[in-house]
């Protein structure tokens, strides 16, 4: 038995659910928040921007609509985005994930997380279009995390503090003002860490290589976390966006490459690289802090134990 009393299969059956539903207003918000004529609930009903037709409840269910209208929409044969499914899907997936530890975590663990993570996938999909993390997203995450830590201080349960408190005993239940005080390190910790990445990355590269989207998603993140996770997270973060900048660069070079032949043109492998890496320089690096973030967030017993292994 679970929350509302169902089976815990019945539960994730609901919560998944649930989940494609929220999906399918997370891409309203994706759509809407980086445009400035738009508001989340402005114009209140769902439209076709191709057309502006209104959209009925039959062209609004998660995926399925989608599906039958083979990716158009049925007015104007506009195509509707592969993002619109992947999103809803990716939420329910994560909606899930979050729920998978009940009942040993609480519920209030569970729907902090939930919201943290969807959050997440309006920033990434945000970012990867537009190369910005909507305020909506960031500063509403700095707000709410000291104040959900105060709800739910389980949150920080794993903080270094009440871990040096416990030394090695099992750990005591966690004070609220305790977690709210890890909660505002870990907004430090995380925005501060980054800004400082920034900072040196201008020096050395003469360049901005961070937005300050980035750091305040950070912090938020952190103001979640506490200050030793969001560490880790931001180590993850480097490593994915990394290996994706390398890949990016590769499938570039081949870009140019293919082209210089096309056009007869002899640059050669050096210099196609070089271009290959001007252009490639542009990597959104919000999308892998949400990666990140949502591993430490969802999976930090294993990611611990794997640090402490290793
Ligand atoms: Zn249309």
């Amino acid at each position: 038995m679970t929350a509302l009393g169902l089976s815990r299969e019945l539960f994730l059956v609901w919560w998944g659910t649930m989940g494609l539903f929220v999906g399918s207003f997370l891409n309203v918000a994706i759509h809407r928040l980086p445009r400035p004529d738009l508001g989340v609930s402005k114009p209140r009903r769902s439209f076709c921007p191709g057309c502006r037709r209104q959209l009925t409840w039959r062209e609004n269910v998660p995926v399925l609509s989608w599906v039958l209208q083979r990716g158009r929409c049925r007015g104007c044969r506009t195509r509707i985005p592969v993002r619109y499914p992947l999103v809803e899907v990716l939420t329910a997936g994560l909606w899930l994930l979050a729920a998978w530890s009940l009942p040993e975590d609480s519920v209030g663990v569970v729907m902090v997380r939930t919201l943290v993570l969807s959050g997440l996938v309006v920033a990434t999909f945000v970012d990867f279009e537009f190369f910005e993390i909507p305020d909506e997203i960031s500063i509403g995450g700095l707000v709410l995390a000291p104040l959900l830590s105060l709800a739910v201080p389980e949150l920080h349960a794993e903080s270094a503090l009440s871990r040096a408190f416990a030394a090695g005993a099992a750990l005591p239940p966690m004070e609220r003002g305790d977690a709210v005080m890890q909660s505002l390190i870990g907004m430090m910790v995380g925005a501060g860490s980054l800004y400082g990445i920034g900072l040196l990355g201008r020096l050395a590269f003469g360049r901005d290589a961070m937005g300050l989207g980035d750091v305040k998603l950070m912090g938020a993140a952190g103001g979640f976390l506490g200050g030793p996770r969001v560490l880790v997270a931001l180590v993850l973060a480097s490593f994915f966006a990394s290996l994706a900048g390398l890949a990016n660069i590769g499938r570039l070079y081949l870009v140019v490459r293919h082209r210089d032949r096309a056009r007869g043109r002899s640059g050669g492998p050096g210099q196609a690289l070089a271009r290959a890496r001007v252009a490639g320089r542009y990597v959104p690096f919000g999308p892998y802090l949400a990666l990140g973030i949502g591993i430490v967030l969802l999976y930090w017993n294993d990611v611990r134990d794997w640090l402490r292994w290793s």
